[in-house]
């Protein structure tokens, strides 16, 4: 037996670094397991932070090549060096995981370098040493679901971590879903040259999000050259030299065909990660859906063992993650963590981006809830004019009777940003009649979201 802490997070994505970092604070003994070579999970590493960097990349180079001409600046002769981009992107990445390690000296939190395995309740080994604690929070996060039939190498058939590190722009690439992950690498390559197609099995793309958005962002990535095949699945894929061909057949059957592309990005979804962990031996029981099953307190079946993060259920969101960490240090420090789930934003970070929280009108219809609805397009909005980016609106639903702000969908320009205001709202219980009497300055985008909770009174004043 080596050492013992109050605490051993297994995993140190967002999830797991941030609850060593609070349970620290609160003065906890914490160590912290990450098998990766760097801290910061699969956010900073391969997720979040990597492809937010190519996305900006690429927005920049879009712009100088198709959007600054319009704004009377001509630049002629402009190139790609995708080498220097992917590199920028690794330093990016570089500085975010040596900031956790940072944080990790000044809270005096042990790494732990190696697998953890729980060997017993209590009982953490790595790298062939046994480590006591008081506490374990599982926090392994998850890993990319695979396609039957269509067998990722990481180099033409890639899941998103492939995606992130191509070398060259492919000519025909194929995305194979069409969630956040999908859109957003599909977004990436497009920009920079390659012709995307999206095959996804229902007949809309970003499953769970508000569908009048949903349609309306479909429209707005078809005239940016997005091809879709909605309603289709893919079935096989065979490699030759030439690329890649799929196949693929209507999702509610019918006759096969052949799609080329020279890489594929199989972007269906991400799947809990428990491997090598040891649950079997010490009884934590998963659900149906392999995630580690938790309480509303985060703890699972076995006595001392708690899980967060994309490991149990709810949205896989680095966000959320972080606030169950933040949530579960507190409860082990004595205190009352709590995380409100009705109030997590989900950002889609193309341009425009889509942003939401709180309830989509589908979800109140099936819940039976009278609600009413105020919409604002960016058209109106004299800085989205200014910008030259009008595509999309803000939306509010709020509760019929009280008024109360019930969820907020907002498609445009820095969407990502403007949320921001309405998951305030949620939090704070606000009505849409709140939201529209805060004074907003002009000229900026947030005005769309105040002209939006107007409109839920019918009195948006700039339509
Ligand atoms: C391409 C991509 C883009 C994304 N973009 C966004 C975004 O913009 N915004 C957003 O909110 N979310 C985004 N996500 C999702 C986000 O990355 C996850 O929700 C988040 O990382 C989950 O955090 P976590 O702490 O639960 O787990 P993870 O970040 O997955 O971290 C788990 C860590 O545990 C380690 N581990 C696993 N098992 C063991 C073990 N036995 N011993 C030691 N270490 C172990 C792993 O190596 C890993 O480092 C994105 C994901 C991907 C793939």
């Amino acid at each position: 037996m080596s050492d013992s802490f109050d605490l051993i997070v297994i995993g140190s994505g967002p999830g797991g670094y941030v609850c060593a970092i609070r349970a620290a604070q609160l003065g906890l003994k914490v160590a912290c397991v990450e098998k990766r070579e760097t801290l910061g999970g699969t956010c900073l590493n391969i997720g979040c932070i990597p492809s937010k960097a190519l996305l900006q990349s690429s927005e920049n180079f879009e712009e100088i090549a198709h959007k600054f001409a319009d704004h009377g600046i001509q630049v002629d002769g402009v190139k790609l060096d995708l080498a220097r981009m992917q590199a920028r992107k690794g330093e990016v990445v570089s500085a975010n995981v040596k900031g956790v390690e940072f944080l990790f000296r000044k809270n005096k939190i042990t790494w732990l370098k190696g697998a953890g395995k729980i060997v017993a309740p209590g009982k953490v080994e790595v790298a062939g040493t046994t480590y006591e604690t008081k506490n374990i929070v599982i926090a392994t996060g998850s890993e990319s679901v695979p396609l039957r039939g269509v067998e990722v190498d990481e180099k033409t058939i890639v899941t998103s971590t492939g995606a992130l590190e191509l070398e060259s722009v492919p000519k025909h690439l194929v995305v194979i879903g069409g969630g956040v992950i999908g859109l957003e690498l599909g977004s990436v390559w497009r920009r920079l040259g390659a012709e995307v197609t999206v095959i996804e099995f229902l007949d809309r793309l970003l499953p769970g999000m508000d569908n009048e958005v949903a349609k309306q962002f479909e429209r707005i990535l078809g005239k940016q050259g997005f091809k879709f095949k909605l309603g289709h699945k893919v079935t096989g894929a065979t490699k030759a030299e030439a690329g890649i061909s799929l196949t693929v057949e209507p999702a509610k059957g019918g006759e096969a065909q052949t799609v080329e592309a020279d890489v594929v990005l199989v972007a269906i979804g991400r799947r809990p990660y428990v491997e090598g962990l040891g649950l079997d031996t010490v009884g934590v029981a998963l659900d149906e859906r392999g995630r580690v099953k938790t309480d509303q307190h985060f703890a699972t079946n076995v006595p001392g063992i708690y899980a967060i993060g994309d490991v149990i259920a709810g949205a896989m969101l680095a966000h959320k993650a972080e606030d169950e960490g933040v949530a579960v240090a507190e409860i082990l420090a004595g205190q009352h963590g709590h995380v409100n789930y009705g109030a997590i934003p989900g950002i889609v970070y193309t341009w425009p981006e889509v942003a939401a929280v709180g309830a989509t009108e589908e979800e109140l219809k099936a819940a039976g809830t009278a609600y009413k609805v105020g919409k604002f397009p960016f058209t109106a909005n004299g800085r989205a004019r200014a910008m030259g980016d009008v595509d999309g609106f803000a939306k509010i639903l709020a509760d019929k009777a009280t008024d109360r702000v019930l969820g907020a969908h907002i498609l445009g320009p820095d969407a990502g940003h403007l949320i921001a205001e309405m998951v305030t709202a949620i939090e704070f219980g606000a009505s849409a009649e709140d939201v529209a009497r805060i004074c907003h300055a002009h000229p900026t985008l947030s005005e769309a979201v105040k002209e939006a909770a107007l409109a839920v009174d019918g009195r948006p004043l700039h339509i």
